[in-house]
């Protein structure tokens, strides 16, 4: 067995998994919810007992993996410390370009990057803190969501504005989902039969976050996500890219504040803001029963898709592949339909019934004569966490 735990600490939540290396078989997994509130809860799940559920005030990060630890003993699967624990960090600034040994001085960098990232990093940092102090002697490794993106060149992270004030205050495209962009590419070039490094891609990560990327041999080139999650496509409830002059607009005549207007760009925006629901279900349902809002919502967030793939095939200059995953893009074959149906000038050929075909295998949907290779491939973030940490701990010796 080759144990490697996963973590991924929200503000108020930790994911986790076991993952055996040996086999690459999740041992467990599972999620605290509602850290710090009232009423906590932990579901944890291994693959052949029924999920255990606590519910219960949880203080802190550090109450939240002892309830984890203390779930593992009652269920088995962690009888001795864990081989690595592989942390998901957001953001990694220009600093960090891959994954990355905690120690002192890289703690103290990641929280040096929290201005970059105030919702995410200081969760992340605690995720890490409390896995040192339990798992003392255990190598714990960062995973940073901008990592995958540090290959970018500079045309497409440089922002126009003044040098100075975008150098001073580290404004520059980031990208993020990196881990789910860089597990993608890998598995479409398994599924092409062909070597990654041939390969011109699009990845497409569609959930409640979405982002878009362009894959050139293996490395990112460009991605719709920028300085922070916000940028970029249609999202469960953030804007995606906007007219800058919108800001201080809705500060002028609206009389929003600097803080209201970024919950309205974060939370109240996206398919959340143009039709009521950030679940892409709910906004299909309203749809189909006439709702207009829903109806144009759907527009919108397809157009915003299919405008940026057009966008990435110039950048590449070529295109081998589109590549759908996540909660969206690996269930809803409607959008993948409306993405690509606008995607033809590209030579991109939609299979209907492959398109409709319910599975969890990566796949193909694009019909035999498409210029353009069209995959669904279920992302895995945990498990490229894990790759990359025992992979960066065993190059350390
Ligand atoms: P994620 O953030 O990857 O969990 O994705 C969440 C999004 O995926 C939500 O907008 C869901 O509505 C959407 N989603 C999840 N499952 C399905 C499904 N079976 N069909 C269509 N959309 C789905």
């Amino acid at each position: 067995m080759i144990p490697v735990l996963v973590l991924n600490a929200g503000s108020s939540s930790l994911k986790y998994q076991l993952i055996d290396m040996d086999d690459r078989s999740v041992t467990a997994s599972g999620l605290v919810e509602r850290i710090g509130e009232d009423a906590g809860r932990l579901e944890h799940r291994t693959p052949d007992t029924e999920p255990l559920v606590e519910e219960g005030k949880i203080p802190d990060h550090g109450a939240a993996l002892d309830r984890v630890l203390a779930a593992f003993e009652r269920t088995g699967g962690l009888a001795e410390a864990p081989f690595v624990v592989g942390h998901r960090v957001v953001h990694g600034g220009d600093r960090f370009s891959g994954p990355t040994v905690v120690d002192d001085d890289v703690l103290a960098e990641i929280r040096d990057l929290v201005p970059l990232a105030p919702l995410h990093n200081p969760a992340n940092i605690a995720g890490i803190e409390v896995a040192r102090s339990r798992f003392p002697d255990t190598p714990q490794v960062a995973v940073f969501d901008t990592a995958f993106h540090a290959s970018m060149p500079p045309r497409a992270w440089r922002y126009a504005l003044p040098r100075a004030l975008a150098d001073r205050l580290q404004v520059r495209r980031y990208g993020f989902h990196g881990a789910s962009h860089a597990y993608v590419a890998r598995q479409a070039a398994e599924h092409l039969g062909r070597p990654l490094a041939e390969l011109d891609l699009v990845t497409l990560h569609l959930g409640n976050g979405a982002s878009a990327t362009a894959v050139a041999g293996g490395r990112s080139v460009d991605t719709s996500m920028g300085l922070t999650p916000l940028g970029g496509l249609v999202m469960g409830t953030r804007s995606g890219d906007l007219d800058p002059g919108i800001i201080a607009h809705l500060h002028r005549e609206g009389g929003l504040d600097l803080d209201e207007i970024d919950g309205v760009l974060n939370k109240e925006s996206g398919l959340k803001g143009l039709a009521g629901s950030n679940d892409l279900r709910e906004v299909h349902r309203r749809a189909d029963a006439g709702d207009a809002d829903a109806v144009e919502a759907l527009e919108v967030f397809c157009y915003r898709i299919r405008c940026t793939v057009g966008a990435y095939a110039a950048a590449l200059g070529r295109l081998d592949a589109v590549v759908f995953t996540a909660g969206i893009g690996e269930n809803d074959a409607d959008v993948r339909a409306r993405v690509c149906g606008g995607l033809a000038v590209l030579g991109v050929r939609l299979d209907e019934a492959r398109n409709a075909a319910r599975s969890r295998e990566v796949r193909t949907i694009s019909s035999d004569d498409s210029a353009v290779a069209v995959l669904v491939v279920p992302t895995d973030e945990e498990l490229e966490i894990a790759e990359q940490s025992l992979a960066v701990v065993r190059a350390n010796g």
